[in-house]
């Protein structure tokens, strides 16, 4: 089980902006590394074409995931329209996959655990947000290189529009794009058959006026911890060895992501 993520644009390419100039680029690293994090323990394995503001290339970013055999490929994007009204997520898959299997399922997943996870309605565009796109010179072949390039299912999901002012503010706030993270990562573990045990909650239903109220919900929101699927956080169950591994292993993560901002920051 591998997948490739691929945060869209870096360097010299911006991508999208917003009205006051916010780059495309940079939202799409933040939830890339984020949905990363929201994997470990999964069982995935999971490459970035970028964990930096670097150029890359389409064909690079297709020979990396080909190169390493990826099992699907999620290209992270933000879109642009001509006026401000378009908002909402949607996502676009080869237009060889059958209906339900491989990209158009992936697709789905990704579109539908988005919208639970943040609450937010899809783009109607196609099937409720999901579509292809068939190149007009080369009829047959897809239109967007990093879904005709790859060997694996391939899905670009386009996360909101950086022209709409509600889609713009969330998608440069850290705590929505943890939910879309979550969304995605959801998304990345059904297809894969990866059994769900714990689902992300943003408020827990049993835990209000518990002494550790705070620390709990301050952990759940950084990705630390996670409730149950009923939507509680069964503040004073025991926990299991492996549950401890897990919560350790995000933990450390997370201290080494801030670590890593701390020095780009300092440089
Ligand atoms: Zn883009």
């Amino acid at each position: 089980m591998r997948a490739c993520i691929d945060p869209g644009h870096g360097g010299g390419d911006t991508g999208a902006l917003t009205a006051d100039g916010r780059m495309e680029k940079d939202t799409n690293l933040r939830v890339a590394l984020m949905v990363e994090q929201e994997l470990r323990g999964s069982g995935i394995e999971v490459m970035l074409t970028r964990r930096d503001d670097r150029d890359i290339s389409l064909s690079e970013r297709c020979r990396m995931a080909n190169r390493w055999r990826a099992d699907v490929f999620v290209s992270l994007h933000a879109d642009a329209a001509g006026g401000t009204s378009a908002k909402g997520h949607h996502a676009i898959h080869s237009i060889h996959s059958q209906p339900g299997k491989g990209g158009n399922k992936l697709a789905r997943l990704l579109v539908d655990q988005v919208t639970l996870a943040t609450g937010r309605q899809p783009f109607p565009r196609g099937d409720r947000g999901v579509w292809t796109r068939e190149s007009q010179n080369h009829p047959g072949v897809d239109y967007y290189a990093v879904i005709r390039e790859t060997d694996m299912s391939a899905v670009i999901l386009e996360r909101g529009f950086l022209t709409n002012p509600e889609d713009a503010a969330l998608l440069f706030d850290d705590s929505f794009l943890q939910k879309q993270a979550r969304g995605i990562a959801r998304a990345i573990m059904i297809y894969f058959g990866v059994k769900i045990e714990e689902v992300a909650v943003g408020m827990f239903k049993d835990i209000a006026g518990h002494w550790a109220q705070g620390n709990i919900e301050h952990l759940a929101q950084i990705g630390i911890v996670r409730g149950r699927e009923d939507g509680t956080f069964a503040p004073d169950a025991p926990i299991t060895r492996a549950e401890a591994a897990v919560i350790l292993d995000r933990a450390i993560a997370y201290i080494l992501g801030e670590v890593q901002k701390m020095i780009r920051g300092a440089a």
